[in-house]
C-alpha cells in the first residue's frame, strides 16, 4: 500500500483504466467474479450472448428484460475508489479515467475527463429520430421502450458485443494512455477487446495493477496490489 502511495505521489500524469470490479463495492455485480453475472442461469444463454448486437435485433424484448434487471442500478453511489480518483483530478494529478464501465459512477463522483469506451446507461437514444432519453425511459417501460415523438425503439448508448466501441472515446482514451507517466489498471479481467489492447499504447514509467485476481498484464507491472479496490484506494491520500 505505501508503495502505491509513493508511486502516486511521484506521478504527475496519472491515468486510471477501470472495469466492472471498480463498481462491485457500489453494489453493481461484475461479469467474471464468483458472484458475477456469468455465474447466473440465463436460460442457457451467456450474458455475452444476450448483450450482443445480434440478440438485440433478433430478440429485443428478451434483451430489454435482461438489461432492465441486470444492467440498471440508478441508486448505486460512487465508492471510495471513485471518490479518490475524483479528488486526484481536482488536484490536477489525474489526466483522465478510461473506463469499460457503463454505470456512469466516475462522472457522478465528479471526474470530468472520463472516457466511457463502452458507453453509459445514462444515455439512450431513439433509433429513428435520435431523441435523447434518460435511464428512467428504459426502467419505467415494459417490453421494448419506445420514443414519445416517433414510436421508434429507444436504444441504450451501450456498446454491445459485436459493436465497435465509441470512436471518439477511444481516440481520447488512447491519447491519454500514451501520454501518461503512470497507468493504474483496476478492477478488470482484461478479457474484453479491443479495450484490453489499449494498454499497449502505454509507454510511461509505471504500470500498476489493483485487482482481486491475477491479470494478463501483472508481469509487465511495476507494482501489483491484490485486494479490494474500494479498500485500497480508500486508504490513499491525494
Ligand atoms: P469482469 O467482470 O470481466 O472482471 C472484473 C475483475 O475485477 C475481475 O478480475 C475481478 O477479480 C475484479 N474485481 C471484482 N470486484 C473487485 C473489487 N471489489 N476489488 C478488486 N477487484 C475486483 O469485468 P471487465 O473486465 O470490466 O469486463 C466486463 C465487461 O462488462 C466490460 O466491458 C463492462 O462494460 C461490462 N460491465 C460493466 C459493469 C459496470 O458498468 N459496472 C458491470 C458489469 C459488466
Ligand atoms: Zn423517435
Amino acid at each position: 500500500m505505501s508503495d502505491l502511495q509513493r508511486v502516486i505521489d511521484a506521478s504527475k500524469r496519472v491515468v486510471c483504466f477501470t472495469g466492472a470490479g471498480f463498481s462491485t463495492a457500489s453494489g453493481i455485480p461484475d461479469f467474471r467474479s464468483a458472484d458475477g453475472l456469468y455465474a447466473g442461469e440465463w436460460e442457457g444463454l451467456s450474458p455475452e450472448m444476450i448483450l450482443s448486437r445480434s440478440f438485440f435485433y433478433l430478440h429485443p424484448e428478451r434483451f430489454f428484460d435482461f438489461y432492465r434487471r441486470n444492467m440498471l442500478f440508478p441508486d448505486a453511489e460512487p465508492n471510495a475508489a471513485h471518490r479518490f480518483l475524483a479528488a486526484l483530478e481536482r488536484a490536477d494529478r489525474l489526466r483522465g479515467v478510461v473506463t469499460q464501465n457503463i454505470d456512469g459512477l466516475h462522472k457522478r463522483a465528479g471526474n470530468r475527463r472520463v472516457y466511457e469506451i463502452h458507453g453509459s446507461v445514462w444515455e439512450n437514444y431513439c433509433m429513428d429520430c435520435n431523441a435523447f432519453y434518460g435511464p428512467e425511459r428504459i426502467l419505467n417501460s415494459e417490453g421494448i421502450p419506445r420514443c414519445d415523438r416517433c414510436g421508434g425503439v429507444v436504444k441504450p448508448w451501450v456498446v454491445l458485443y459485436g459493436e465497435a466501441p465509441d470512436k471518439y472515446s477511444c481516440m481520447g482514451a488512447c491519447r491519454e494512455i500514451s501520454g501518461c507517466d503512470t497507468l493504474i489498471v483496476a478492477g478488470t479481467s482484461l478479457s474484453v477487446e479491443p479495450a484490453a489492447s489499449m494498454l499497449d499504447y502505454f509507454h510511461g514509467r509505471q504500470l500498476v495493477v489493483v485487482n482481486a485476481e491475477p491479470t494478463s498484464v501483472d508481469k509487465r507491472a511495476a507494482l501489483v496490489v491484490r485486494g479490494d479496490v474500494a479498500e485500497v484506494f480508500g486508504e490513499l491520500r491525494v
